[in-house]
Order: C-alpha cells, then sequence, then structure tokens
C-alpha cells in the first residue's frame, strides 16, 4: 500500500513539474512543438538533463540543489511546488475526495505560478477557470451551494469599488470555488485564506521592512492552499467553532 500512496506523490509532483516546465517555455516564447518535444536543459550552462536530474523532488534532493554540470542553484520554488502539489494529491486520495478536485487543483496551480512569478494572472485563463467551476457546479448541482458565494462576491466587488484590497481575477476564483463546497466549507476557506495571506504579508514586511499597504502579495497560492484545507478539514473546523462558540 506505501507504495502505492507513494506513487499517488509522484503523480502530483510529476505534474508539477510538467507544468512548471511548461508555463517556463511558454514564458520563454518556446514554438508549440518544442513546447512539448525537446528534452530540459540547465538554464544556466545548457546541458540537457538526466531523466535522474528530472526526477520530481528526488532530483533536486540527489543533486542538492545544484546543477551538477555547472553548479548553478536550482530555483528552491520548483522542488517546493513539485511537494506542495503531491503532497495534495495523496490527501485527496485518502479522503477520497472527488476527481474533478484533482482538475481544480491543476489548474489553480497554474493560476499560482502565473501569480507568483508576475503577481497578477491572466484574465483569460480566470475566465476559463471560471466557466469550469460552474461546468462541474451545474454537473454536481446543488442549489444550496450557490447563494452564499453569490453573496459574499456582490459584497466583495463593493469592497473593491471602495477600497483596493482584492483583485477582480481574485474575486472571481473566489466566486469560481465557492460553488464548489459547501457552506461551512466556504467559510474556513475564505477565512483561512484572509489569515494566511495576512500572515504572510506581516512576515514580508518585517523581512523586507516596507509599509503593509505597499506589500503586493499573490492572492492565489493562499486561496488555494486554504481551499485545500476546506475541502478536507472545512466541515470538521466548523464543527470545532461551533463547539467553542457554545461555551
Ligand atoms: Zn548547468
Amino acid at each position: 500500500m506505501i507504495i502505492f500512496y507513494i506513487c499517488i506523490f509522484f503523480i502530483g509532483a510529476a505534474l508539477a513539474s510538467f507544468i512548471n516546465a511548461t508555463l517556463y517555455r511558454i514564458e520563454k516564447e518556446f514554438k508549440w512543438k518544442a513546447l512539448l518535444t525537446q528534452n530540459s536543459h540547465c538554464e544556466e550552462c545548457g546541458h540537457t538533463l538526466s531523466w535522474i536530474d528530472l526526477l520530481p523532488v528526488l532530483g533536486f534532493l540527489i543533486n542538492k540543489g545544484k546543477c551538477k554540470y555547472c553548479n548553478a542553484k536550482v530555483n528552491i520554488y520548483y522542488p517546493i511546488s513539485e511537494f506542495v502539489l503531491g503532497i495534495i494529491f495523496l490527501f485527496f486520495f485518502l479522503y477520497a475526495v472527488p476527481f474533478y478536485m484533482y482538475v481544480v487543483i491543476l489548474f489553480l496551480f497554474i493560476l499560482s505560478t502565473y501569480d507568483i512569478k508576475e503577481l497578477g494572472i491572466p484574465k483569460d485563463l480566470t475566465h476559463i477557470f471560471l466557466a469550469l467551476c460552474l461546468i462541474i457546479f451545474i454537473f454536481t448541482f446543488d442549489v444550496t451551494k450557490i447563494y452564499f458565494p453569490i453573496a459574499i462576491g456582490i459584497f466583495l466587488i463593493l469592497l473593491n469599488i471602495f477600497k483596493k484590497s482584492f483583485g477582480l481575477g481574485d474575486i472571481l476564483i473566489i466566486l469560481g470555488l465557492g460553488v464548489l463546497i459547501s457552506k461551512e466549507q466556504f467559510i474556513i476557506f475564505f477565512w483561512l485564506s484572509i489569515i494566511i495571506a495576512l500572515l504572510y504579508s506581516i512576515l514580508f514586511m518585517i523581512r523586507k521592512k516596507i509599509d503593509i499597504k505597499k506589500a503586493k502579495v499573490p492572492m492565489v497560492p493562499f486561496l488555494s492552499i486554504a481551499f485545500v484545507i476546506a475541502i478536507i478539514y472545512g466541515e470538521v473546523l466548523w464543527g470545532h467553532i461551533l463547539k467553542l462558540l457554545q461555551m
């Protein structure tokens, strides 16, 4: 069974690695054919990488975070993101999360990568994501899921008009994710993402010594992490919170 779990982890990690490489190639304006067929090579020395170097997470550990041909440091973002997606896949599997959530999380991974690199997400991708969420919502129809995210969405858009705290892209993503989960999960998801983003901003502010209002924070990675926690533990956490409130 352990081997099976390890396989699930590596499917997630390998998909992260594939998405990272593809987005990198799109950014560097590779031709469409080369996007999928060309061998991976070191960004510094151009040496073609062996299959061991390309193993998600493990390649980084085996080579101690460096290119073994030219000693250039590998960006720590890659192994961390591969590890995170691997762990998410494993948890989804252990908690029997519906299959469509894997698709949603892969899409969130792409959006997060954009947000981390460019502090913004392409509009087209956001719209496709929203459409995907609505399609899933229609196929898993549950009318109780829709009112709450819409109410929050209107609230956020109004808040955005008066005070620019969220980007419109972030609001659309919150709306899309909102229709996929229960009301209890949504409350946990929403507040957790704000708490995590706030903690990050405070740490960022202390480290870089800048004003919190000027700190630009990518929101999608925090939304994604909060969403995963809400899917798996949302109902349980909500139960605990209710108990605390009754005491
Ligand atoms: Zn190299």
